[in-house]
């Protein structure tokens, strides 16, 4: 018999108010929970502070039977069951950091109705599965952090993909699929890779209007440190991350957080998991502001008071950024973004993509977030756009719509610069080139003869870093190309030939220096 709505709405609702406290469910909770109870598959994606662990948590107290809810780490596990057991909600976990007694107790006190969530790794799943039924008393399969099933997530986990026997072994047994994951082909994979039977999906918007963005193309290591100061400064009270692409990063910026005052960790894969154990739990309860980390970070962290996000280096796709930024502002009140990227950033991850499995597909998720780092439109619509989520006016909580940039006819800078690159047969890279156009007297230069071409100091009315935002503007715009296999040597595209014998004109976007932040303020 096919459950009825209004009853399932009434209970779901008591439950609310009763073990979480809350008067309503939010947009798309309610459908979520009578799907579940339909015993239809489900396929929850929302993003990070969305609130889908109640999508599962009500169903499971609805039910008769258990649900048995599938995370990837312990510390995840242990967190959810803390939480719900303090409201009142009979769950444990099961896992290798208990004693083996205990988990058989577990699994027992579960398979007599005693216990309504079930935590557990999918290993551990699968291992049970060998030699226990599930059959009469799992009401459902909830698979929190879906995505790792999949290899086109972001954090693919092999052990998740021994989890499409759920749906082999128990038909019958409804399955829940939740994730913060909002690409279309991962979302996509999740359900074929589960087996899900014509799930219910729910997609929710997957903007967060409170974090605002910000891009800072080519800053200074000087500049980099005073903004990143200055966001600790704005939010003494509060907790940030700073994401860099190498270890080395990570302990540099520490580093220099830590000469400065600031009470700052880091974390990374090169640690212990000792370490990084103590890392995270020093973030997590506030003793240290600041942790200065790699990518390894974060996945977990449900902590409501991260006010912002720095990347110190460009991420290597829009998803990997998404899901950072997407640490900030849980709880829904301001938090404030910040990506600073250059040159040789392109020039890591181009490496990084070299030595992956799928080079093609890397490189145009590299292209795409290229793109955004450098979009002079709303960063918003380009974000939501990417995971094609229509989003059609400016956010108004942006860099771009906060201070749209100015343009001018930039065609005389450019003809400079690929006049320049011509002279010496495109065999130069970035910093050769920004040398030549502004004069530079430095030895490598003039023993190749490069101050006796024609185009020598012909740029010197404009600084490095205006160079470098033109050149990078080129490079966006398609003029210039980066010859990653000869020393990252800089080509001239046929548009940019085209530009260079005065065919077309361009219009460049104008790079203004921002003074406040190149002045060394110190933390008194
Ligand atoms: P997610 O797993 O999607 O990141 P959570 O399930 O942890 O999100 O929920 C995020 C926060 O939102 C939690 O503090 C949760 O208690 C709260 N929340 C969830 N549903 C509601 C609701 N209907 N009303 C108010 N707060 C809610
Ligand atoms: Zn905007």
């Amino acid at each position: 018999m096919k459950p009825d709505n209004n009853d399932i709405d009434l209970k779901a609702g008591a439950l609310l108010r009763r073990f979480y406290g809350y008067s309503s469910f939010r947009d798309g909770q309610l459908d979520i929970i009578r799907n579940a109870m339909s015993r239809r598959d489900t396929l929850v994606l929302m993003p990070t502070g969305g609130g889908k662990s109640i999508c599962y948590q009500i169903p499971a107290l609805l039910n008769d039977g258990c649900c048995i809810v599938i995370s990837p780490l312990i510390s995840l596990m242990k967190d959810q069951v803390t939480a719900l057991n303090a409201n009142g909600i009979p769950a444990a976990a099961i896992n290798s950091s208990n004693v083996e007694q205990v988990n058989a107790d577990t699994m027992l006190q579960a398979s007599r109705g005693r216990i309504k969530l079930l935590y557990m790794s999918p290993e551990r799943l699968i291992l049970e599965m060998e030699h226990r039924n599930f059959c009469n008393w799992v009401s459902l399969f909830a698979i929190d952090e879906a995505h790792c099933i999949s290899q086109w997530g972001h954090d693919f986990r092999p052990e998740y993909t021994a989890l499409n026997r759920i749906k082999a072994s128990y038909p019958g047994i409804p399955v829940m699929a939740l994730t913060a994951t909002a690409d279309k082909i991962t979302r996509d994979d999740i359900a074929t890779q589960l087996c899900l039977k014509n799930p219910y999906i729910h997609l929710a918007s997957f903007d967060r209007p409170n974090i605002s963005l910000k891009v800072l193309a080519n800053p200074g290591k000087a500049k980099r440190i005073n903004t990143i100061t200055r966001m600790i400064d704005r939010y003494p009270d509060d907790s940030g991350i700073v994401y860099c692409l190498s270890r080395k990063g990570a302990e540099t910026i520490n580093a220099e957080l830590a000469i400065r005052g600031y009470r700052s960790t880091v974390y990374h894969a090169g640690l212990s998991s000792k370490e990084r154990d103590e890392a995270q739990e020093r973030f997590i309860n506030g003793d240290v502001q600041v942790v200065c980390a790699t990518v390894a970070f974060g996945m977990g962290i449900d902590k409501s008071n991260i006010r912002w996000v720095v990347h110190n280096n460009m991420p290597r796709n829009m998803e990997s950024y998404y899901q950072e930024i997407g640490r900030a502002g849980r709880d829904g009140m301001k938090a404030e973004t910040l990506l600073f990227y250059s040159f040789a950033d392109i020039a890591t991850l181009q490496s990084f993509i070299e030595k992956s499995g799928q080079p093609a597909l890397n490189t145009e998720k590299l292209t795409r977030m290229k793109e955004y780092c450098e979009a002079t439109v709303c960063r918003r619509r380009v974000l939501l756009s990417y995971f094609n989520e229509e989003y059609d006016h400016d956010c108004g909580n942006c860099d771009v719509c906060l201070d749209p940039p100015v343009r001018f006819d930039g065609t005389r800078i450019v003809q400079m610069a690929l006049s320049a690159m011509s002279r010496t047969n495109e065999m130069i890279g970035l910093t050769m080139l920004i040398d030549i156009l502004r004069g530079s007297a430095r030895a490598e230069l003039i023993e190749r003869g490069y101050d006796r071409i024609k185009t020598y100091g012909v740029g010197r009315d404009l600084s490095f870093s205006e160079w470098n935002a033109y050149l990078s503007q080129m490079l966006q715009l398609g003029i210039i190309e980066i010859a990653y296999t000869e020393s990252n040597h800089l080509k001239i595209t046929p548009y940019g030939r085209s530009i260079l014998k005065g065919e077309r004109t361009v219009m460049l976007a104008k790079f203004f220096f921002d003074k406040a932040s190149s002045s060394k303020k110190r933390k008194s």
